[in-house]
């Protein structure tokens, strides 16, 4: 029989140069032999714009079951986990799912926060596939799988709502073996204006009740720089804003490229907006589907300062001054594979953001021009838009428009510097303080540096030393073992790393009409340095149910609160016909090819 062992695995998260493809196992195996094993978070990794590939994931092959898209036959996982659980909705923690369901993998029974699961089941809704199955789960929830492994899940605070951090805490003999605390991405010195809060005490409270032999916490190394900055905090970052506007009263078209997902980042526009007396459209795919996610699951603090019509009535309503547009583009995707003519991607409104459209001007309806006032709030972050980023704002200069940015670690182009916003993560003085209020509780707890390069984990491990605690540095694919009050490697056990990754192939701009409007996905197995190694699978990116099924998402989604929220959906929803949706797309396809026809861009 094999020895007791809990087992501690980092897919992907603690990557040499990007950022993201977050993913973590815990396998434990009991007194009895039984092994259990328990996922957490599954997100994309931005990948480099060179590599031609859109985005990468952690390779979970051995630990999903799955269908062979080309043989039908259906092959088990070798090591099969019994639940995913999710911290929060950003992409680089959940951002795999939609595809590894698109190449034939079957899910594991998720577990997520309220917000987090609508906005997953939102997102499988309208890419026109089925919704998965997501237990909603609360701060204080435990979830047990036999009496040797217990997951319990605590609150923190991040830049999107309802994000959970989990504790798991496994048992051999019915003796705590190992504990582990993993925070996600978090926050403590500031809660989000919107959803739920860290709460110091109630955190502790998790150590102090599960402590074992062996006790471990993972730490977000995202933010843990010595220069960062103290925060100016939400209500100062509202201020600054609204200050930029008003010193630029002349221009009446206010754009502000978010990440979709940071609510944080919508609140404080919305909270501008509030002050101005002015109403926000948001656009771009993402920003509707966040929006969809608050409403469903009860989050309504934006819903008056949000234009509910399309974009042709927003525009030409004369009583909403100035227009203030939120958008996607904050990491300006799409513009480096558009310029490198990696495809063209301006058809695809997941590729290419609404911010970068405009900045390249393919917008369908917003011109950038002289009346244009850009609040580039999201710092440049070196390793997702450090090239892209600034060349976005550059376009948009260029086409007159005034741009406002965050300072960052980089200088973008002279443009007027005021700070807008703040990093969603735990900064260098907050780590300090939590680690040495968890040392109290924990006296041998080991910190576990995730989420950065090796430069900012080893930023986390400095101040653990400062603090006295202990640090393991890993790596991705390495099982490190956990008990007896250590953490050791397991020696050997480095397998290659690999990633999955897509590339969009899309339709020729120069007009061969055989080529789908919708083009393909292909999926390949790549190494470290995204160099292919194999194809996976080759997806058409047509729907395949009617478009219509799109629309009835909200059918779907059962939420009794939210019944007239639903019913106004399922009305809107009766007027996208797919015969209209059908003629616009052929409306912008066609000027599109005027334009390349014209030997424009
Ligand atoms: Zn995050």
């Amino acid at each position: 029989m094999q020895k007791p062992q809990t087992l501690l695995k980092f897919i992907g998260g603690v990557n040499k140069d990007r950022i993201g493809g977050n993913c973590s196992v815990i396998e434990h195996t009991d007194g009895q032999g039984k092994t259990t094993r328990v996922m957490f978070d599954l997100g994309s990794m931005f990948t480099p714009a060179e590599s031609g590939f859109v985005a990468a994931y952690p390779n979970v092959d051995e630990y999903f079951d799955r269908i062979d898209l080309k043989t039908k036959e259906e092959i088990k996982a070798l090591k099969p986990v019994e639940a995913l659980f999710l911290t929060h909705a950003h992409e680089d923690h959940v951002g795999a799912l939609i595809n590894y369901v698109k190449m034939g993998y079957k899910l594991p029974p998720i577990k997520a926060g309220g917000f987090t699961r609508n906005f997953i089941r939102l997102a499988f809704a309208k890419e026109g596939m089925s919704v998965p199955e997501i237990d909603k789960i609360k701060a204080g929830d435990i979830i047990k799988f036999g009496d040797s492994v217990e997951v319990e899940a605590v609150d923190v605070s991040h830049s999107i709502v309802d994000s959970i951090g989990f504790h798991t805490l496994t048992y051999v003999d019915g003796k705590p073996y190992a504990a582990v605390m993993n925070n996600g991405d978090f926050l403590t010195e500031e809660n989000m204006p919107v959803g739920n809060s860290f709460n110091a005490e109630q955190y502790l409270d998790v150590f102090k009740r599960k402590s074992a032999p062996t006790n471990i916490v993972c730490l977000d190394s995202t933010s843990t720089t010595p220069s960062s900055k103290e925060r100016i905090g939400f209500e100062q970052a509202v201020d600054n804003t609204y200050q930029v506007v008003k010193d630029n009263l002349d221009r009446n078209l206010i754009i502000s490229p978010v990440i979709s997902r940071s609510v944080q980042n919508i609140a404080i526009d919305v909270e501008t907006a509030r002050k101005l007396g002015t109403k926000i459209f948001l656009d771009g795919k993402w920003l509707q589907t966040v929006r969809d996610a608050m409403m469903l699951t009860g989050y309504k603090d934006f819903d008056d300062v949000l234009y509910k019509g399309n974009i042709q009535g927003y525009l030409s309503d004369k009583k909403i001054y100035p227009k203030y547009i939120v958008c996607t583009g904050a990491f300006a995707q799409g513009l480096e594979d558009y310029q490198n003519n990696v495809g063209m991607t301006a058809y695809s409104p997941i590729a290419m953001s609404s911010a970068v459209k405009m900045a390249l001007d393919l917008h369908p309806y917003v011109k950038i021009g002289r009346n244009t006032l850009v609040l580039a709030r999201q710092r440049i972050i070196n390793e997702i838009n450090g090239n892209s980023g600034p060349k976005m704002l550059q376009l948009m200069a260029a086409q007159g428009a005034e741009v406002v940015v965050t300072p960052g670690e980089k200088k973008v182009g002279g443009f007027r510097e005021v700070r807008m916003q703040d990093s969603g993560h735990a900064n260098a003085k907050a780590m300090e303080k939590l680690m040495s209020d968890v040392k109290k509780v924990v006296p041998d707890i080991i910190a576990i540096p995730i989420h950065g390069n090796p430069e900012q984990c080893e930023n986390t491990k400095k101040i653990m030393d400062k603090v006295g605690v202990k640090t393991h540095i890993t790596e991705n694919n390495e099982s490190l073992i956990l008990g007896n009050g250590r953490v050791e490697n397991v020696p050997d056990k480095i397998t290659p790393m690999s990633w999955y990754a897509f590339k969009l192939v899309m339709p020729d701009p120069y007009g061969n009409k055989d080529v789908p409007l919708d083009g393909m996905t292909e999926f390949w197995e790549v190494t470290e340095n995204y160099e292919p190694i194999r194809k996976l699978a080759e997806i058409s990116n047509a729907p395949k149910s009617a478009p219509r099924a799109k629309y009835s998402l909200c059918n779907k989604i059962e939420d009794a609160e939210n019944l007239p929220y639903r019913e106004k959906m399922r009305k809107t929803s009766k007027a996208k016909s797919p015969k209209k949706a059908k003629a616009i797309k052929e409306n912008l396809r066609y000027n599109l090819n005027k334009r390349f026809s014209k030997g424009g861009r």
